[in-house]
């Protein structure tokens, strides 16, 4: 029997995609998607929809919580996420179709499975097509996260969007500090790229928070680490900054440990220690750090995200329109 007809559910689709273009030691495939939208009813996250346009990401993060989603296509190999990129293939039509199911005042996300906005969106634009097909629509909230400077490539159509929907750009920054994040993000844009990318769509008036998650026990929960990236974002023009503990599921973990024992094997024994129990830390240190983040909020004169009420525009006639 072949190796194809072994595989069932996504790990058959994307072994069916056609190889893209090799990038270094990056593989990008196409992968056959029956669905881009997909529901999530988790109390855990603000949103009802999510899209992600990629699988895998280049960036590689050390700490990624998404590594999981490999594992669904068989490529359990540790490092597959970063070097294998799966772009969905892209299909406008079913995309639209797809948004009839999206209530008023609903929330897309975008990116949070992967980073939309990773290198290989220079090549495929594929969250570009997305956004292009959510300016037929109005009313909702519309949130995307990234890491990536490249962002700002879409700030026009962000500001486009926000004139009938919620729209919330969350750029991840964990530090200002270019050679920590080289260690624990090292192919991601520097701080300072991102930070940029946050004053270009608050100039175009689009409203942008910093996001300083995960915060790193023992690496990154210092308060000056945490001060410095608050004010930081207040002065690029983020409109709100926020940040929550590290959570390492068993899939991260195994990146994540031996990388702590490379690069700080003096932290080793508390981190597995600590998430032996589970991926969230419980107890007083995440209050401590939900405290800390609480003041150097208000030392920096930012706003917690929680503050924005969604913005969605009054209805035109019984119910908001999509695609009017
Ligand atoms: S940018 Fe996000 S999705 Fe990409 S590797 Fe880092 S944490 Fe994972």
């Amino acid at each position: 029997m072949s190796q194809l007809v072994q595989l069932t559910g996504i790990a058959r689709l994307a072994a069916q995609g056609d190889r893209l273009e090799e990038k270094r030691h990056v593989e990008y495939r196409t992968l056959p998607t029956r669905k881009w939208l997909n529901r999530c009813q988790s109390g855990r996250v603000p949103f009802d929809w999510t899209v992600n346009p990629y699988r895998g990401c280049e960036f590689g993060c050390k700490y990624c919580y998404a590594r999981y989603t490999h594992e669904f296509m068989e490529r359990r190999e540790p490092t597959a996420f970063e070097t294998e990129i799966y772009a969905k293939d892209w299909d406008t039509s079913e995309f639209r179709r797809e948004l009839q199911s999206v209530k008023p005042a609903q929330t897309i996300a975008i990116g949070t499975a992967t980073d939309p906005y990773q290198p290989a969106e220079r090549r495929f634009e594929r969250t570009r097509r997305v956004l292009e097909t959510l300016s037929g629509i109005r009313g909702i909230s519309i949130y995307v996260t990234t890491k990536s400077d490249l962002v700002s490539r879409d700030a026009s159509l962000f500001a486009t969007l926000s004139k009938d929907n919620d729209v919330r750009i969350t750029v991840t920054v964990t530090t200002v500090d270019r050679e920590l994040a080289r260690l624990t993000e090292p192919m991601a844009p520097r701080p300072d790229l991102r930070l940029k990318a946050v004053a270009k769509l608050a100039a175009a008036g689009v409203m942008v928070g910093v996001i300083a998650s995960p915060v790193l026990p023992m690496i990154t929960d210092s308060r000056e680490n945490l001060a410095n990236v608050a004010q930081a974002a207040k002065t690029a023009g983020a409109s709100y900054f926020c940040a929550g503990v590290l959570f390492l599921k068993p899939s991260a973990q195994r990146v994540f440990f031996p990388f702590l024992a490379e690069k700080f094997p003096q932290h080793l024994a508390r981190y597995q220690k600590s998430y032996l129990a589970g991926a969230y830390l419980k107890g007083t240190y995440p209050e401590r750090i939900r405290q800390m983040v609480s003041e150097v909020r208000e030392q920096a004169g930012i706003q917690p995200r929680e503050f924005f009420r969604p913005f969605v525009p009054a209805p035109t006639d019984s119910q908001l329109l999509l695609f009017p």
